[in-house]
């Protein structure tokens, strides 16, 4: 194929995408049963640099649920409305090695271990401003807007499925609602969070997302400020130690930038100073993160010395 010269950045990623092709493994989410009818050849990536030029190649259009990528953006919209203290008395920031969906409380205080597990991102939810889950889902859904800057839409068939099939969901959130961690009833927290999770989006989206938040909380496409820098450095911090669940670790060695995956087949990856990444490939591994996603952001950073530690 001739170099794409006037945008080596799509090059670089339009290669890496050829590279992540041919990794056809994995198996679509289908414990929410509308998930499975995701095309699982699907692929797209898009980087937005802190500048907001964006750079997308293959399916960056096609649409996804947000699923689990929105756990960071909801805990920095939690953190920006009552700060980091109120916040952390509702969940710990400490890596769980467990897998998302994990019964997962400290015994002493209650609290979920991360706001990037389940147990932890539906107590988020439920700290947003509102008294009913429609009222916290128009907060969060204001705030998952001005981090893609633009109108995103709710997958009404994808809530509804998350809706009918989310006991184990509502089981955590009785838990917390029981341990005085919860900040609304579990009703209403769950049904605020099932929401926030079919909000669709592609991986332009994400890239933006991403890139508000490497871009110290102002949106670089928009150029609104959607949280301060102080958020926006709390949140990219628990992404880097927890964002992948039980594979975390294993990504800080290899990849080494914050990321944050979900069941729709989504990944956010940033840089902070630089750039964010999004990602789409809905085909997951065991622990729920996109096969393709993994091997995209693996091969760029290796590629192109993305690393975080990386001596430069
Ligand atoms: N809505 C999904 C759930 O709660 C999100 C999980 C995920 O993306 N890892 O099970």
């Amino acid at each position: 194929t001739i170099p794409d010269l006037r945008d080596p950045v799509r090059q670089a990623l339009r290669s890496v995408l050829e590279v992540a092709r041919p990794h056809a493994d994995g198996e679509l989410a289908s414990y929410i049963p509308e998930l499975t009818h995701a095309d699982p050849e699907a692929l797209g990536a898009a980087l937005v640099s802190i500048r907001g030029t964006v750079h997308e190649v293959g399916d960056s259009e096609s649409t996804f649920t947000i699923q689990s990528v929105s756990k960071p953006f909801v805990f920095a919209l939690a953190l920006e409305q009552s700060g980091l203290t109120e916040v952390i008395r509702h969940v710990g920031v400490e890596p769980s090695g467990e897998p998302f969906n994990a019964i997962s409380l400290e015994a002493a205080s209650g609290r979920p271990l991360n706001p990037m597990i389940n147990a932890g991102a539906i107590v988020m939810s439920s700290l947003i401003a509102g008294d009913t889950a429609e009222e916290k889902f128009a907060e969060i859904h204001a705030g998952l807007n001005a981090f893609a800057a633009r109108e995103l839409d709710l997958d009404e068939s994808v809530f509804e499925s998350e809706h009918a099939t989310g006991d184990r969901n509502r089981a955590l959130a009785y838990l917390t609602q029981a341990a005085g961690t919860l900040g609304s009833t579990a009703e209403v927290a769950t049904g605020a969070y099932f929401r926030q999770c079919s909000v669709a989006v592609n991986a332009r989206d994400l890239a933006i997302m991403a890139a508000t938040l490497a871009n110290g909380g102002t949106n670089p496409v928009s150029g609104e400020r959607v949280i301060r820098e102080d958020v926006a450095r709390w949140t990219t911090a628990v992404m880097t130690s927890c964002g992948m669940y039980d594979a975390s670790g294993d990504w800080l060695v290899h990849v080494g930038l914050p990321a944050k995956s979900g069941v729709g087949g989504g990944i956010v990856a940033i840089q902070p100073e630089q750039f964010g990444i999004g990602t789409f490939s809905p085909r997951l591994d065991e622990r729920g993160n996109s096969v393709r996603g993994i091997v995209v952001l693996r091969t760029l950073s290796e590629r192109y010395g993305l690393h975080m530690l990386q001596h430069r």
